[in-house]
């Protein structure tokens, strides 16, 4: 039976054979890799990544797309699939405590908080390619100074390499998005680009920074910072957050750190 797309799920399919094609020739999976791919659909991707003879696990929340894959997967050995929230699946648990490489055409409202879940086990990712909101990949991509530049690349560079691939047009998908869609390469870091202290002070001053951006860290950090710490950290009160690079970000989070010890 045709499956009819659940707009709740973020369901849009690729069909464009040459976009399949170049998204997995940018993946270059081998027999060897453990593969996660989030979101499978009707296996527009699983199809061609298969070949490559790796290990798959599939994690998908509709259920019916989960019993039509299991029929039409059935030959493959090297498969397993799950059903259940991306965002509350513990991957370790599914992988077996093993580095895997996650894969998935996300659906665009879980895709940011989905890619937060999974760096929890950022020494187990090897790394991610997703298909996102092409506006996404562009902020998380952004350098200080772009308009583009903002809570969203601070957190993600801190975390991983960031590289943008290709873009692809609403007409690949059916049904047609309302937005242009990009590639993106994830790269866990082994180290952070700059000492921070801890993550969560981190996320405080760059949240607070950026929740005003047109004000100066003066102001934005206010309930955070004195003018005073925010000179100690080698940093002008009077610039703004999206003038900042990450090494200047770690060094405000660690005067928090200092604050609250
Ligand atoms: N990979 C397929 C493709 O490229 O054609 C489908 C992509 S579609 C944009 C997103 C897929 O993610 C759908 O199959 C949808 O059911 C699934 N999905 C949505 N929310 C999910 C979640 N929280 N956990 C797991 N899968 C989810």
């Amino acid at each position: 039976m045709k499956h009819r797309a659940r707009k709740r799920f973020g369901q849009n399919f690729l069909h464009d054979q040459q976009v399949i094609d170049r998204i997995v020739a940018c993946i270059s999976p081998q027999a060897k890799d453990l593969l996660v791919e989030i979101g499978p659909g009707q296996a527009a991707l699983t199809r061609p990544l298969l070949k490559s003879g790796a290990e798959l696990h599939l994690i998908e929340i509709d259920r019916d797309l989960v019993s039509q894959l299991q029929k039409q997967l059935s030959d493959h050995s090297n498969i397993n699939i799950h059903c259940c929230d991306a965002l509350r699946a513990n991957l370790p648990e599914i992988t077996g405590n093993r580095p895997f490489r996650l894969i998935g055409n996300l659906p665009y409202n879980i895709s940011t908080p989905l890619i937060f879940h999974v760096l929890q086990w950022h020494e187990m990712v090897v790394d991610m390619h997703f298909m996102l909101q092409k506006e996404v990949v562009d902020r998380m991509a952004a350098s200080p100074g772009s308009r583009t530049y903002g809570r969203l690349s601070v957190m993600t560079q801190f975390r991983c390499n960031v590289t943008p691939l290709f873009d692809v047009q609403p007409e690949s998908f059916s049904p047609v998005p309302r937005v242009c869609s990009s590639i993106v390469r994830l790269q866990p870091l082994k180290e952070p680009p700059a000492d921070a202290g801890s993550f969560e002070n981190l996320e405080r001053v760059v949240s607070a920074a950026f929740s005003q951006r047109r004000k100066t860290l003066r102001n934005s950090l206010r309930d955070h910072l004195t003018v005073d710490q925010i000179l100690a950290s080698g940093i002008d009160p009077g610039q703004r957050a999206e003038q900042l690079s990450l090494s200047q970000f770690a060094a405000l989070a660690r005067s928090l750190s200092y604050d609250a010890s």
